[in-house]
């Protein structure tokens, strides 16, 4: 039995770990598939390591470890699923990531990627989704050397940023067309200002159009709007810009957030917001994550989707990383 099934043994009876132990020597429990995958809707919990990059840029932005507390916190109370978080760009133990279920990183990006600042880590990674594991990246997690990592992220997620290709200006999205999709469920249109990133170097055929499946990789934009022309004339935040491939393309709708289910099983998502820690105070935009974060790891997103409590001022404030005000602020 893996050490996964094991885990699941246990939480399934709801036993300490040792008597679980005690108890599955003396009863072998049936195998689960090869992928170790289970289905939504079975009773199993299923783990979502979730990855909180180290502190990056001024208060308020890329606030990773506390916007990741206070989604670990709404998720408590979703039946099935397990949070097992982690600070400071990587896992404590990489055992952990043996029997997740998902792994999500909500961190800085390109070399500080936490799956690339390591020794192993992309390969190990590739490995987990190999097997069908679900991988979802937020924030400048989206982007990665292109030459290190980008065929890869495609593979595992279906599209990232590449350094300029895509773009990072702030500007108000307004998503007012949501496609059906469990990470939609429950979230009406709205419009939001964040630093979302576009123009994705997708996976050749994929776009913010319409779902589509090449070589078996099934891809669904979440989150789409049309930037204005202002946005694409520039500045972005870093480089500046304007790139002239950015302003040629006025009027053309982008997908800022993606979804990917992928041949092996596995799931992928991609989110370009979440740079404003405030914006978790938005009810729809913690609703997408949240949303998200259930369906990567395979657990049943309700039809209202995962309703939480708001954030409020305090909230905000809490568990904010210590970093020294600063004057500039880079991607
Ligand atoms: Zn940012």
């Amino acid at each position: 039995m893996k050490r996964s099934d094991f885990l699941r043994l246990c939480f399934a009876a709801s036993v300490t770990p040792s008597l679980a132990r005690a108890s599955a020597t003396e009863t072998p429990a049936s195998e689960t598939s090869a992928t170790g995958a289970l289905t939504e809707g079975n009773s199993a919990p299923r783990k979502l390591v979730l990855i909180a990059g180290p502190p990056s840029h001024p208060p308020l932005m890329h606030e990773f470890r506390a916007g990741t507390i206070l989604l670990e916190k709404r998720l408590q109370s979703v039946p099935g699923l397990v949070v097992d978080r982690h600070e400071l760009g990587w896992v404590k133990d990489e055992d952990t990531l043996d029997d997740a279920d998902a792994v999500v990183c909500f961190s800085d990006g390109n070399g500080r990627h936490p799956v690339l600042a390591g020794e192993g880590r992309l390969a190990k990674m590739e490995g987990l989704a190999g097997n069908g594991v679900g991988f979802g990246c937020m924030h400048f997690a989206v982007e990665v050397p292109k030459d290190k990592a980008g065929s890869e992220f495609r593979k595992m997620i279906g599209g990232c940023y590449e350094h300029e290709w895509s773009c990072n200006p702030i500007w108000n999205a307004k998503f007012e067309d949501l496609p059906e999709h469990p990470i939609t469920r429950g979230v009406k249109p709205f419009s939001i200002t964040d630093e979302w990133y576009f123009n994705m170097r997708f996976t050749e055929g994929f776009s913010a159009e319409a779902p589509r499946e090449v070589n078996g990789v099934r891809f669904t934009p979440v989150l789409v709007a049309t930037p204005t022309d202002e946005t694409r004339d520039g500045p972005y935040v870093y480089p500046k810009g304007p790139y002239p491939h950015i302003k040629a393309a006025k009027g053309r709708k982008e997908a800022v957030m993606w979804a990917v289910e992928r041949p092996d099983g596995g799931r992928g998502f991609g989110f370009t917001g979440g740079h404003f820690h405030k914006n978790w105070q938005s009810d729809a935009f913690r609703k997408v994550i949240l949303n998200a974060l259930c369906w990567i790891a395979k657990v049943e997103v309700p039809a209202e989707g995962i309703n939480s409590a708001p954030v409020d001022d305090s909230e905000i404030a809490q568990n904010l990383d210590d970093k020294r005000p600063r004057k500039k602020s880079k991607k």
